[in-house]
């Protein structure tokens, strides 16, 4: 989400979320956006909750709050202001103070000092770290000695979608989830978590991709060639994380 605002600027960033209601509803989305999924048993319908923007499961009536397992989570002041404070954290190329936070937005200093701990905590850990240069994506079938059909399950087949990073001839960074189909959702969620919306991603023609095109400004999608040979790090990076499973659980 740091990474999102980093592009906007104050101007957008203040017609974006005129309110603590914009912010439930940019999280709500963010949450939701692909479907819902119950954190207690599940299920993947909800109904409106009481609470504004929240979720309610129609099987176990568990309801979700859109800031939960957030950032947001319990805090005790405005939305706004916290969405304000993720703003300057990560929008100011010199480190913001608690004191200035505190003067720009009538916080108690030390509400801002540790929040602001927290949105840093967040940025450093790597998931909110998105991958924003090159980046190339692929799915392989795990955990079988033939390669699966994309899309089928098979139960001891594990489906596996890899994002890399590319810088200069090598790999800097690399992601790899098992996932449970190789369609545009399960891709796009796997994608959104690990890859900046700007970032310049590089996929194969697979149809699952094509969707994703709205959500990634720079994908590209050509063809893998013979034996991936369009995808040589990509090709290397599966074969070496194949090798290396087969060498640790001797099933696999
Ligand atoms: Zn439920």
């Amino acid at each position: 989400m740091e990474q999102r605002f980093k592009s906007l600027s104050l101007f957008e960033f203040r017609e974006k979320f005129p309110d603590a209601d914009s912010c439930l509803s940019y999280l709500a989305k963010l949450k939701w956006g692909n479907g819902f999924t119950c954190k207690k048993c599940g299920h993947g319908n909800s109904c409106r909750g009481m609470s504004p923007h929240s979720r309610q499961c129609t099987s176990c009536n568990y309801t979700e709050s859109p800031t939960a397992n957030t950032l947001f989570h319990k805090v005790k002041f405005d939305l706004l202001k916290a969405f304000y404070i993720v703003y300057f954290v990560s929008t100011n190329k010199k480190e913001i103070t608690s004191t200035e936070l505190s003067r720009k937005l009538s916080l108690r200093q030390k509400t801002c000092w540790a929040f602001k701990r927290k949105v840093m905590k967040a940025m450093k850990s790597s998931g909110n770290h998105p991958i924003n240069g090159d980046a190339e994506v692929d799915e392989a079938v795990f955990g079988g000695q033939e390669e699966g059909v994309r899309g089928r399950k098979n139960k001891n087949k594990k489906l596996v979608a890899v994002g890399i990073e590319k810088k200069k001839k090598g790999i800097s960074r690399l992601y790899a989830k098992v996932i449970p189909d190789a369609g545009s959702v399960s891709l796009g969620g796997f994608m959104k978590h690990h890859i900046g919306p700007s970032a310049n991603v590089k996929t194969d023609l697979w149809t699952g991709y094509k969707p994703l095109e709205k959500d990634f400004e720079n994908l590209v999608r050509v063809p893998s060639g013979k034996k991936g040979r369009n995808f040589p790090e990509m090709h290397r990076a599966i074969m070496n994380l194949k090798g290396w499973l087969r060498g640790v659980h001797h099933h696999v």
